[in-house]
């Protein structure tokens, strides 16, 4: 049963998919409906190469650029820096955000290679005055690497624009992934301002 055992192994290395879970999939598939195969294929096969990051903010994309960065009704004085595209995802939905964002998709870890350059923390630092924004709203993850990527950031900027960080309702070391939409919610309404 290799072929099983292959696709069993490839579901594995799916995030948050154990080898059992992998495997009642591939029993699923066995028995499903075959146009629905074939477009879940075709769907994962292509899904890179449609899927572009929006050159102005990070967000993914099929056009140029984004909905959010098109969006004419959005606050364009606000930008709101979050570490990964699930996160803007997550604050798009608590509906309590009408602002742009930076999608950095990362942290600072210098560790492991990833220094302002990798996170193209320049291109940041150009929108502000380049779009005229007022406020950044740093929402990285209150974990050690997401604080220091805020702290880094906050220094970069430098005095020219107001810079706020989310409250911290989010738990310690928490993600905001993973962060309930009423806690996201409370943290942005009481993020706390970060001197230059
Ligand atoms: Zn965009």
């Amino acid at each position: 049963m290799s072929v099983l055992d292959d696709l069993v192994t490839d579901l594995s290395r799916v995030p948050g998919l154990g080898r059992k879970s992998a495997l009642r999939m591939a029993f699923y598939f066995l028995k499903a409906d075959p146009v629905f195969l074939q477009r879940l294929g075709e769907g994962i096969a292509h899904l890179r190469e449609r899927l572009k990051r929006c050159p102005r903010c990070g967000n993914y994309t099929e056009r140029d650029l984004c909905e959010i960065c098109t969006d004419a009704s959005r606050d364009r004085r606000t930008l709101c820096v979050v570490e990964q595209v699930q996160d803007l995802l997550n604050l798009q939905r608590t509906g309590e955000y009408r602002g742009l964002y930076h999608v950095l998709h990362g942290v600072l870890a210098p560790l492991d290679g990833v220094g302002p350059t990798e996170l193209g923390l320049e291109a940041l630092v150009k929108r502000i005055p380049a779009e005229g924004i007022e406020e950044v709203i740093l929402a990285t993850n209150p974990t050690l690497e997401g604080d220091t990527t805020a702290l880094y950031i906050r220094r970069l900027l430098g005095p020219q624009v107001k810079v706020t960080r989310l409250a911290s309702g989010l738990p310690v070391g928490g993600d905001l992934e993973y962060a309930d939409r009423l806690t996201i919610a409370r943290s942005l309404q009481g993020r706390l301002a970060m001197e230059s």
